[in-house]
């Protein structure tokens, strides 16, 4: 018989004759977080952490595997926060370069980071020539989960997840993971959290535990709509480009992913008018950020990432309502664009 996990939100337990125990303090580690840590884990095959959020775990895979003066390679039109953390960190000697992530990292960087796939491009990087450079590999796989893609498997070293996106699923929590292939990188990454205080509170790890029941109905459903959606879209006149991994011919999405493609999509209309104006009409997909959730969600990229992406880019998370009722909202919207 499973039982249900209990929050536990002490935030600190007594020695047993003046020993400590498994739980101390709650910055280090607290049941519930051990409980999702566990699950998470084993989806990915490997020891897993959790933090406050993604840019939290990201931070910490910054500071446990990078040193002053090094280079991180970041994947060109990986998720534009974390190009916003390296450039944060430049003060405190982190350098980084881009490259594009199908091909090999370049020569000489200290850390290598990839996306699978890359928000908001759908780009999806050669996990094995990143495993064959001598450097750290981090994979962010917010957008595949590990339902569809499992990184360490391909050598990766360390698996980064925005779990506010399709792990948590509901748009009702903020939490990041780190998960590790190796003990020692695990023990080291512990101790950044441990020291900078960014581990998740155990309401958030419930919420995850919660949220994984569902995450491969969830995950499976969203892929196959946003397939359907991204074939759509494709032939609709108003709409200039689709990027989605299924799509075309993609034989690193064939090598990597299994199962589906994810629930996440970008395609562009004409310019950021155009953009603006198809996301302010639907009605039954919500026009706000981030990705993930059983609700569709769509935005203009244009708000946050300046000229780095095409004006009139949306992107489109697609959620697990009905697929014909999605495709009639945005219908309706594209005829405005
Ligand atoms: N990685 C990816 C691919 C993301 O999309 C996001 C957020 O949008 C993050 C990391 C950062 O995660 P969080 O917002 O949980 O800090």
């Amino acid at each position: 018989m499973t039982h249900e996990p209990v929050i536990d939100r002490s935030t600190r337990w007594p020695y047993a004759d003046g020993e400590l125990g498994e739980f101390s303090y709650s910055r280090f580690d607290h049941p519930t977080g051990v409980a999702a840590e566990r699950a998470l884990g084993s989806l990915d095959g490997g020891q897993a952490l959790l933090f406050a959020s993604g840019m939290a775990a990201a931070t910490a895979a910054v500071l446990g595997l990078a040193k002053p003066g090094r280079t991180i390679a970041l994947g060109e039109g990986c998720y534009y926060g974390t190009t916003k953390l390296f450039e944060l960190l430049a003060p405190w000697g982190v350098r980084f370069v881009q490259f594009d992530q199908a091909g090999p990292p370049p020569d000489g960087a200290d850390l290598v980071w990839i996306e699978i796939p890359g928000n908001p491009l759908l780009t999806v990087p050669d996990l094995e020539a990143a495993a064959a450079h001598p450097a750290p590999v981090v994979c962010d796989t917010t957008a595949a989960t590990p339902v569809l893609c499992r990184p360490l498997e391909h050598g990766v070293d360390v698996v980064l997840h925005s779990v506010t996106k399709y792990l948590g699923g509901h748009h009702d929590t903020l939490l990041g993971a780190l998960v590790c292939r190796d003990a020692e990188r695990y023990a080291a990454l512990r101790a950044v959290r441990m020291q900078t205080g960014a581990i998740a509170s155990p309401d958030a790890a419930w919420l995850l535990l919660r949220s994984l029941k569902t995450l491969e109905l969830r995950v499976l459903r969203q892929s196959e709509s946003a397939l359907e959606l991204a074939r759509r879209l494709a032939a609709h006149p108003r709409v200039v480009r689709v990027r989605y991994p299924g799509l075309g011919p993609d034989p690193l999405a064939a090598r990597y992913m299994h199962g589906g493609f994810g629930g996440l999509l970008s395609f562009d209309v004409a310019d950021a008018d155009a953009a603006r104006r198809v996301e302010t009409s639907t009605r039954l997909i919500a026009n706000a950020t981030s990705l993930g959730g059983v609700d569709t969600t769509i935005e203009g990229r244009f708000r946050w990432e300046g000229d780095r992406i095409p004006p009139g880019l949306l992107r489109l998370s697609v959620g697990i309502e009905d697929v014909e009722a999605l495709w009639a909202d945005l219908e309706q919207a594209l005829a405005k664009a």
